[in-house]
């Protein structure tokens, strides 16, 4: 297919990427666009143009670029009138092309007008089918097919979405009317309404059109299609589009495009019908033709889950031409993608109409099945396999899952669809708000909905699995569940639901909001209360609970991360600071710990009264015999981590965080001692009290975050630095001696001036030479800092000329650097995000701005002094690929992510070694 960029596209595409053009036609079997051309076309308008370059069938018409809706907003929500004549003119070729003109009364042209971003968005924005009607162009309708009844019920289908979607008309109003007429007429289904009673609709949706807007229903053909194309613009910004994109990270300054075409009809009658499909299985990936269609029917029936569409394959009893031509010219569409296609057809008397083809969503589990396929079959490389997976949906593979025994104690309810694999189990809540609500009081919801709708987005993305009673596997629920990665099981047809009773009933039993029901996502069973799950296959192949031989996921996942490994430039660290992390790091792939907080080993059993003691003392003598306590345990822990890392290096970082963390909270202390002087309470425990809220009160800092943490608590406590350095050789030393290699790396905290790290790492030093020379070995070891405070950055070629590596610590810069506490901005950062003040949370994804500035500037100054300084980085961000790209771009060594985050990272920085822009 056409791969070189068309000769319109080439001429109208300026140096500053805007272009003069601002629609592009695609129609007999040539098109202005292509399918490189997502950006301003849109996905949908690119892959038309794609199929109209390769001869299929697709009818014709032209997008209007997503460029048309900046200007819209720019403009006050207008189009300039120079824009509005190139969409006339282009409407013209549409007539020519289509041989019929919009308005006709002897061969009227139907469109369809849809919106289309460079990224899917299901469901999220406004489509507008057979415009062009009005009561003369009916009956040119009626006239050119024959058949009145299709005539009208186009007529009335257009009214309804027109007057909803545009003007703004609640849809019930039209459905009460629908079902006045229905009733009147005795009839049961739509498809029983013959064109009398339609004429009827007709004329009582008119009447709803002027009673709401005061206004005739607009009869200018003209006129409807400019209305249609500003509310498609309109609904970028309606609120679930929003939600959506912030939900996915997709800016808002993109755009939609508007896609305006040849309608082609699926509701002529029974040699008719509409479809979705996918070219493999989106659930699980397996290479298996896949989608639903309805006979006699309009797109807009199927993926609205309303009526139940049937399987594709039995496509091919009831049209076997069409459906061969479905399946040859959707291979080919896979083949030429290279990626599984989503696509849509209507086929109208027979004949078949391609109407979209994209890039299809597909869960975690198909993504890694799907993508390691291709390789196999030789349709891509390796390198091009590690590109087709979003990282993130490594992480659905890592959730848990039923455990069998348990799952088979519960009888099977009834059984959905498996729209989209998983274990979930929750308290059942009927609307997506009380999904948000109970989940913000800490509980695991299950969303029960006889079909979800998109404005459901919010509360679908908080539950852990959606339940649906009707559509079917490309219904909304469906479709979203899936990429989302949640548990979805859809038309569960046996389900009662009764939504404004919260309630639903199966089986004879009722189920009230709140109680407990449980789904398997791949099975489709539903059973009704809680069953415990269990880790998913990759653990248990990781923890050695199953042969590696007999998972199939477990291999793929191997599979694509073993040549992931091949193309990154990255090293990937964790974050652990317990053996068993490190053991699972490490079984994850991670190749080093980039970050080892030991205070978390103060918090261990039996631990913190020890650390209260060390913390009590009020002079060094006392303080000393706490550590000497401390020091045994200090040294196990860190044996223990550096055996789990098998000779991979450990960064140990020096204590951080406050020492009034590790002491009871004053108000607490206070209630108690009250209470002990009630009871008339006297003596050692009362006095140990008193003294304990003493030196909370003593230790209170009114900026904790700013105050004696970090490399401070060193300086003035030096024999904290001591003990800490002890335990670390000694444990390497035990190690060598078994024969073991080690590699340890002695990080300090929240350094900011050189003499800090001057000061602490002559005390490293003296103590590692004191304890090798008593145990007799040599331990190589390095002494090196973690940039937290923005101006350890600035004056990191100083910091270099004392540190043998640096590791970023981007929680504590981002804090810094924003000058937002990193446990307060909960309260204004949505506020913030909401008035787009921030895109994102900082602190998730990095800010390379300003944040990224500083890291850079102390990449640069760093190496510098230092050449071969090592350099990572141990903030959360280690773990997110936008982030990871970044880092990889600044030229860090290593990324360090927390044990889970692992594979994720490796996936992400190979992404990012193949220069890929994550979220393309
Ligand atoms: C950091 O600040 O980025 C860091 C890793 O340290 P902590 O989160 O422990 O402050
Ligand atoms: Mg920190």
């Amino acid at each position: 297919m056409a791969k070189k960029k068309t000769a319109a596209a080439k001429r109208t595409t300026g140096k500053s990427g805007k272009s003069s053009k601002h629609v592009y036609f695609f129609g007999g079997g040539k098109a202005d666009g292509n399918r490189n051309m997502k950006e301003l076309l849109g996905g949908k308008g690119a892959g038309l143009a794609e199929m109209t370059n390769a001869g299929l069938p697709v009818p014709p018409g032209f997008t209007i670029s997503t460029e048309v809706c900046s200007i819209y907003y720019k403009e006050n929500r207008k189009i300039p009138g120079a824009i509005d004549r190139e969409i006339g003119e282009q409407l013209k070729k549409l007539e020519k092309a289509a041989g019929a003109t919009l308005g006709s009364t002897r061969n009227p042209l139907l469109v369809s007008v849809r919106s289309g971003a460079k990224f899917s968005m299901p469901g999220m924005m406004d489509t507008i089918l057979n415009l062009g009607l009005n009561d003369d162009a009916v009956e040119g309708l009626k006239a050119q097919t024959k058949n009145g009844r299709f005539a009208y019920d186009s007529y009335r289908r257009f009214i309804q979405m027109f007057g909803s979607v545009v003007l703004e008309i609640p849809k019930d109003k039209f459905e009460h009317e629908f079902e006045g007429v229905k009733k009147a007429r005795g009839a049961r289904l739509d498809t029983d309404l013959d064109e009398q009673a339609l004429r009827e609709v007709v004329e009582r949706y008119k009447k709803v059109v002027k009673e709401r807007t005061r206004r005739d229903f607009p009869q200018d053909p003209h006129q409807q299609l400019t209305m249609a194309r500003d509310a498609v613009f309109r609904s970028w910004m309606n609120a679930r589009a929003i939600e959506y994109r912030r939900i996915y990270d997709i800016p808002d300054h993109i755009g939609t495009a508007v896609n305006v075409q040849m309608m082609v009809f699926g509701n002529t009658g029974d040699r008719s019908g509409t479809g979705v499909g996918f070219t493999r299985n989106p659930a699980t990936g397996a290479k298996e033709f896949y989608g639903e269609f309805l006979i006699n029917a309009q797109g807009e029936d199927v993926v609205a889950g309303i009526r139940t569409p049937q399987p594709i394959r039995e496509l091919e009893q009831v049209m076997p031409k069409a459906y061969k031509q479905l399946r040859e010219i959707t291979t080919r569409l896979e083949k030429n993608y290279k990626d599984v296609q989503d696509f849509e057809f209507t086929i109208q008397d027979e004949r078949l109409f391609m109407l979209q083809t994209r890039s299809g969503k597909r869960t975690g589990y198909a993504a890694v099945v799907i993508a390691t396929d291709l390789v196999d079959e030789k349709l891509i490389t390796p390198k091009e396999a590690i590109l087709l997976v979003d990282p993130e949906a490594l992480n659905q593979l890592l959730a848990p899952g039923f455990d069998p025994d348990e799952w088979k104690k519960l009888p099977v309810a009834t059984r959905g669809l498996p729209a989209s694999p998983g274990a979930a189990s929750g308290a059942v809540v009927f609307s997506a708000d009380r999904a948000v609500e109970w989940v913000n009081q800490g509980k695991q919801v299950i969303l029960v909905r006889r079909e979800t709708v998109p404005d459901d987005i919010h509360g679908m993305f908080v539950s852990q699995g959606i339940l649906t009673a009707t559509g079917g596997m490309t219904s909304h629920a469906a479709v979203v569940g899936r990429q989302m990665g949640k548990p979805s099981v859809v038309g569960a047809g046996a389900l009662a639901i009764d939504e404004a009773g919260k309630q639903f009933r199966v089986e004879g039993k009722t189920v009230k909001e709140g109680d407990f029901v449980s789904f398997d996502g791949l099975s489709g069973e539903v059973k009704l209360g809680k069953v415990a799950s269990k880790p998913s296959e990759i653990l248990q192949v990781l923890n050695k609970t199953l042969d590696a031989k007999k998972s199939d996921i477990y291999q793929r996942f191997d599979k694509l991360l073993s040549w992931a490994d091949k193309y990154r430039r990255l090293g990937i660290r964790a974050n652990a600071d317990q053996p068993d992390q490190a053991e699972l790091a490490y079984a994850f792939g991670a190749r080093g710990i980039g970050l080892c907080r030991t205070e978390h080993m103060f918090f261990g059993e039996g631990r913190i009264p020890i650390v209260q003691k060390m913390i009590l003392a009020d002079n060094e003598a006392d303080r000393r015999k706490a550590l000497d306590q401390l020091l045994p345990l200090q040294r196990d822990d860190f044996y223990g981590v550096f055996k789990g890392m098998h000779g991979e290096p450990v960064t140990i970082r020096t204590i951080d965080p406050p020492l009034h963390e590790f002491l009871p909270k004053r108000e607490e202390l206070m209630v108690e001692i009250a209470r002990l002087e009630e009871r008339g309470k006297k003596g050692k425990e009362l006095d140990d009290k008193r003294h304990l809220l003493e030196r909370v009160e003593q230790l209170h800092e009114f900026n904790p975050m700013l105050g004696h943490r970090g490399v401070r608590l060193g300086i003035t406590y030096p024999e904290i630095t001591e003990m800490q350095t002890r335990a670390i050789i000694e444990a390497a030393c035990r190690l060598q001696k078994e024969g073991i290699k080690v590699v340890p790396e002695i990080m300090i905290p929240l350094v900011g001036m050189v003499k800090e790290l001057r000061d602490q790492k002559a005390v490293v030093d003296r103590v590692a030479a004191e304890v090798m020379k008593a145990e007799g070995v040599k331990i190589k070891y390095l002494v090196g800092t973690m940039i937290e405070v923005p101006r350890g950055a600035a004056t990191a070629d100083q910091i270099a000329t004392e540190a043998e590596f640096f590791s970023f610590g981007t929680n504590d810069l981002t804090q810094l650097s924003y000058g937002f506490s990193r446990d307060d901005v909960g309260k204004f950062l949505r506020i913030y995000q909401e008035k787009k003040i921030l895109e994102k949370d900082p602190f998730a994804s990095i800010d390379t701005e300003g944040v990224g500035a500083l890291v850079d500037t102390g990449v640069k100054l760093g190496r510098k002094t230092r050449p071969d300084l090592k350099l990572g980085i141990c903030g959360e961000h280690g773990g997110d690929p936008a982030s990871i790209h970044f880092f990889d771009q600044v030229g860090l060594d290593y990324v360090s992510a927390s044990p889970y985050r692992v594979p994720v990272a490796r996936l992400a920085a190979a992404q990012a070694a193949l220069s890929v822009k994550v979220g393309d």
